[in-house]
């Protein structure tokens, strides 16, 4: 998708900074940071949003969760807790049309959220 950030931040023709990156996802941190560790999980594949997965991306969205926990036990956050969010289209407050995974912890964290 040429005119996707996401694509492009995974083709690095835009700079970010990486936290783990392979053949079918990479993790950045998140430019506008809502807690201490606010990283975002994005798969290689462009799906635009998690309406869009097909029953071939279950596997994808299974390692995805995984290197969410992952990423948040490498940050210190996998006992004290963390919260892993997708948020889908415009009353979830979507502004990337890449399907992406939010990972925040490192502080206390409200529910239900705003
Ligand atoms: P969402 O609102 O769920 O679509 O999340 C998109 C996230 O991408 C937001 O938390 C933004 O702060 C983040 N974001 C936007 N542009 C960049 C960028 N260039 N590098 C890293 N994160 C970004
Ligand atoms: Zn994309």
């Amino acid at each position: 998708m040429a005119e996707c950030l996401f694509c492009k931040i995974g083709a690095k023709q835009i700079p970010a900074k990486i936290l783990h990156d392979d053949d079918e996802l990479f993790v950045i941190a998140d430019i506008n940071p809502q807690a201490p560790l606010h990283a975002l999980v994005i798969p290689r594949k462009h799906v635009p949003t998690l309406n869009d997965l097909a029953a071939g991306d279950d596997a994808l969205i299974g390692k995805m969760m995984r290197r969410a926990a992952a990423i948040a036990k490498q940050h210190g956050y996998d006992q004290s807790g963390y919260r892993t969010v997708f948020n889908t289209n415009a009353e979830a407050g979507q502004t990337v049309f890449h399907v992406h995974l939010h990972v925040l912890g490192g502080r206390s964290l409200k529910w239900p959220p705003g």
